[in-house]
């Protein structure tokens, strides 16, 4: 057909059933979220937990492109996981996604996985499981199965993960490392900071949402190129065929910098190698930021320039990004309210019932047609939010960091 397609993808979302989600994560409301946000294609999440599965089964139908729908949402059956292993002489921690081609192969991947933990108290269940060995007992139910490795640079649970990570993709795959085609940046990192590292020229860097609740949805997510189906969705990730990523600021996640939480210290890489790993109040260890770990690992300055569409380009030809922030804290620091408050909440239904998503307001509304449905000083937020125009605070050892409008308020 020559048809290109696109499509905006949350491949990392989670049910009610995974620990630390909110209770109101069914497949309802994770339909609207997806509209709300402009979200075509949602992880399932949480496919091995024994009543979310059956959950899916009962209210979504496959279809013959190895996707599932309901409502004109697509979902891709696909999950994460906490594998805890010793790997090199050390205890490993890392959190997988893995995804599969239909229900039949999560049924056969679930009865494997049962005999390395529990499946059914956390959604996202901790097994006693290398992630090569994960990949490994997928691809051996079906070949078409693939993972991806969530926040990749997280201190805890990132495969780079400074405290039970790994320093290479090849260290912790082995034998499997061709079949690893994407890694999750998170929410501390962006693809920026990926593109330093040589061991990752190879892979498409993606971005999702790690939502634990409906609001969070899309708040990272990834255009994917090609054609909307698991098996394009698998040669999209294989060939880096993406659009463009939407990204926070990474200084908002929680371990952007290194820093020492209890003592209210947050260290830039550079004055985190100046003290040594220590806490400079209190000398205990600090925790190793995402941004120090990539100075660790990366082999070449960042490289990006910004294009007249407001897309972050690399110089040797990666996929691009764009920075963003949500649409309910532009309208809630535009008005000066809550985002619940009557007025933000109406200006924000105003703008996405007009441009139909939260994606499209941010991203493609004109800046003149903003200001008659919702104010000139939303206008101004979604400007200045495009521009990068902001105040930032980067978080650190477990605090979040913070993305500001208007300083000074
Ligand atoms: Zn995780
Ligand atoms: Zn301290």
């Amino acid at each position: 057909m020559g048809l290109v397609m696109s499509y905006a993808a949350d491949l990392h979302t989670h049910s009610r059933f995974a620990m630390g989600t909110s209770r109101s994560l069914d497949f309802g409301a994770l339909v609207r979220g997806a509209k709300t946000k402009g979200i075509d294609l949602l992880a399932t999440a949480d496919f091995t937990h024994p009543v979310w599965i059956e959950e899916t089964r009962a209210a979504l139908s496959e279809t013959p492109d190895g996707l599932l729908a309901l409502d004109g949402v697509s979902f891709i059956l696909g999950t994460e996981v906490n594998c805890t292993a010793q790997q090199g002489g050390r205890g490993r921690r890392v959190h997988v996604l893995l995804f599969a081609p239909n229900l039949g192969a999560v049924d056969a991947i679930n009865a494997r996985l049962a005999s390395s933990g529990s499946l059914e108290g956390d959604g996202r269940p901790t097994l006693r499981l290398s992630p090569r060995d994960l990949l490994a007992a997928a691809l051996d139910v079906d070949e078409r199965c693939f993972v991806i490795p969530a926040h990749l640079w997280t201190p805890w649970f990132g495969l780079y993960g400074a405290k039970s990570g790994f320093d290479s993709l090849e260290e912790c795959f082995g034998d499997l490392t061709g079949r690893v085609h994407a890694v999750e940046s998170g929410l501390s990192a962006d693809p920026a900071m990926c593109w330093r590292v040589p061991s990752l020229d190879g892979v498409s860097i993606v971005s999702f949402s790690d939502a634990h609740s409906p609001g969070r949805m899309g708040r990272e997510l990834t255009v994917f190129r090609g054609e909307p189906s698991y098996d394009g969705l698998r040669a999209a990730l294989a060939r880096q065929q993406i659009e463009y990523t939407v990204e926070l600021f990474p200084e908002e996640g929680k371990y952007h910098h290194s820093g020492h939480r209890k003592c209210g210290v947050r260290l830039s890489p550079a004055a985190a190698a100046r003290s040594g790993g220590r806490c400079p109040k209190c000398g205990r260890p600090t925790t190793k930021g995402v941004l120090q770990r990539v100075e660790e690992l990366s082999a070449r300055p960042a490289e990006a320039d910004v294009d007249g569409a407001g897309l972050i380009r690399s110089r040797s030809g990666r996929p691009p990004f764009r920075r963003m922030a949500s649409l309910g804290q532009i309208v809630s620091e535009a008005l000066e309210c809550g985002p619940t408050a009557k007025r933000a909440t109406a200006a924000y239904a105003a703008l996405v019932s007009h441009f139909g998503s939260e994606l499209a307001v941010l991203l493609d509304a004109p800046e003149g047609e903003i200001a008659p449905l919702a104010g000139e000083r939303v206008a101004q937020g979604i400007s200045r939010v495009r521009n990068g125009d902001l105040t930032i605070e980067p978080g650190y050892d477990g605090v979040y960091g913070s993305v500001t409008i208007w300083p000074g308020r």
